[in-house]
């Protein structure tokens, strides 16, 4: 799906952060040292560290961003050295007897998914941004989990592990957050500056959300819609 938008997209740059815009003069700077200039900037850099960027906002506005909270995730690859450990494609947790919330295995989407005689399992958990576990900690804490769900065995052999943090995961629909991002996405709209995506309207949405709310940006730039960037939950939720 990737490929088929990008055949419609010039000369895309992948891997450059962008570290400063000056909104005033529609001016953004990228890690590599280019300097673009811009009419319309989109944006799907999560809230805080877009409003960090553009430095000559508002102090309101940066304080507002500033207040914005989430949760982060652990996300966790797994491979285990035994054929189909489970039949399920995820399943959740909410029990606080158990380290993470869901589980998942990608083997029983698709079997490419995984080697031949293997299995392909994600795990997931939440924590605080400011908390952090070893990564070796970590690993017990989804070993001893598992087991105690049935889906590992003792003799299982973990053959690969991908550890993941993802700082913004969950954003928290709390009282600032329902001032803020309203008050903040207008700032950065009369400047230019769209901010979508879910991290970009600080949202929980998901990624056909994300893909809707791209092509009515797009739409709307190019003068072809005036359609409002639809998300599961409204700004204001
Ligand atoms: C644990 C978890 C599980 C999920 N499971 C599902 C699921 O099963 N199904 C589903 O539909 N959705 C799921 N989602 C949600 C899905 O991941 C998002 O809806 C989707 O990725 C949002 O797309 P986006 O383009 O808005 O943001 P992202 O995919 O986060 O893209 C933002 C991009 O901005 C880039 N970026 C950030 N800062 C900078 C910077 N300073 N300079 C340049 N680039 C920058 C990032 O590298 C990234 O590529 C899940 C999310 C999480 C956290």
């Amino acid at each position: 799906m990737p490929n088929a938008l990008l055949a419609h997209v010039s000369a895309p740059t992948y891997g450059c952060e962008l570290i400063e815009v000056d909104t005033r003069r529609r001016k953004a700077v990228f890690q590599d040292g280019r300097v673009e200039h811009y009419q319309s900037l989109v944006s799907t850099i999560p809230v805080p560290e877009l409003v960090r960027r553009c430095t000559d906002l508002p102090a309101e506005i940066h304080e507002a961003a500033r207040g914005l909270r989430c949760v982060s995730v652990y996300n966790v690859n797994l491979g285990i050295a035994r054929e189909r450990i489970d039949d399920k494609h995820w399943i959740y947790f909410p029990e606080p007897g158990y380290p993470f919330y869901r589980v998942g295995f990608p083997m029983n989407f698709s079997p490419s998914l995984g080697p031949a005689g293997c299995s392909s399992m994600y795990v997931e958990i939440s924590h605080q941004p400011t908390e952090a576990v070893a990564p070796t900690e970590l690993l017990r804490r989804i070993r001893a989990g598992l087991e105690q769900a049935g889906i590992l065995q003792p003799s299982d052999e973990i053959v690969c592990t991908d550890i993941r943090d993802i700082r913004y995961a969950y954003v928290l629909f709390d009282k600032h957050r329902r001032r803020a991002i309203p008050s903040i996405l207008s700032e950065l709209e009369g400047r230019g500056i769209y901010s979508v995506g879910r991290y970009g309207r600080w949202e929980h949405t998901s990624m056909e959300d994300a893909i809707a709310q791209g092509k009515a940006l797009a739409e709307r730039l190019s003068g072809t819609g005036s359609g409002p960037l639809a998300g599961a939950c409204p700004p204001q939720a």
